[in-house]
């Protein structure tokens, strides 16, 4: 018997071959026109280049925006400028079980420096999978230059973890054709960017990056840890 999970699963692997040269706009058409409503687009806020692309197939559409409890004021500022800006986007905030307090309490304080992963877990990939559950196709703003474990990035892909579809619109943009989109565009992007923090997540687990050096050394510095678990 065919389920829907296997029909999405053969649409994902012709999808991949048919858009494997896809550009962004393209991939991002094909997803309007596939999914409707029914897919998501993920932020993690540190700018506004993927909706951008996104908005330009669709105006309306839901971003995933996991809101850990450990964000840096800037990352919700240009969540709240974002929302302002593209008034069809609807935000949802995906939440943890705890607050920061009741995980405190409950594991001790500052999980993220004893077991980054189990706190990785509890507050980004639980929530994560909890909001997936709700839609056919997410899309990412992953590109194979961030790290040599996205080299391999494909624009669509089966998303086994999750059951549904993924798709990389801009896995294929090298850091100069990201920057110049948002020079020309003049997209929203957060201020700690022009302060050197060049890979941003959770305030606790994010450092400023030295010049030249990659831009994800400064995520869990001095941890054994190169990934939240979201996207392999
Ligand atoms: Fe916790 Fe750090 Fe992971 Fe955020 S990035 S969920 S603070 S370990």
């Amino acid at each position: 018997m065919t389920t829907a999970t296997d029909e999405l699963k053969d649409l994902a692997e012709r999808a991949s071959a048919e858009l494997a040269d896809a550009s962004a706009a393209e991939a991002l058409a094909w997803t309007a026109e596939t999914f409707g409503d029914n897919y998501i687009v993920a932020s993690n806020m540190q700018d506004a280049v993927l909706l951008d692309l996104a908005v330009k197939a669709k105006p309306n559409f839901d971003v995933l925006f996991l809101e850990t409890g450990y964000h840096f004021p800037e990352t919700i500022g240009l969540r709240d400028a974002v929302a302002a800006t593209y008034s069809g986007l609807n935000i949802i905030n995906a939440k943890p079980d705890k607050t920061v307090a009741e995980q405190d309490a409950e594991e001790g304080p500052n999980l993220f420096e004893r077991d980054p992963n189990r706190c990785c877990a509890m507050r980004k990939v639980v929530p994560l999978r909890r909001t997936l559950a709700n839609y056919d196709a997410w899309v990412t703003g992953v590109r194979r230059v961030d790290a040599p474990t996205r080299a391999g990035t494909p624009i669509v892909q089966w998303d086994d973890r999750n059951g549904l579809v993924k798709i990389n619109p801009i896995a294929p943009w090298t850091d100069e054709e990201f920057r110049a989109y948002i020079d020309e565009h003049g997209i929203l992007e957060n201020l700690l960017v022009a302060e050197g923090y060049l890979s941003i997540g959770c305030a606790p687990c994010t450092a400023k990056v030295e010049l030249g050096a990659d831009p994800r050394s400064g995520r869990w510095a001095g941890q054994n840890k190169i990934e939240c678990g979201l996207h392999g």
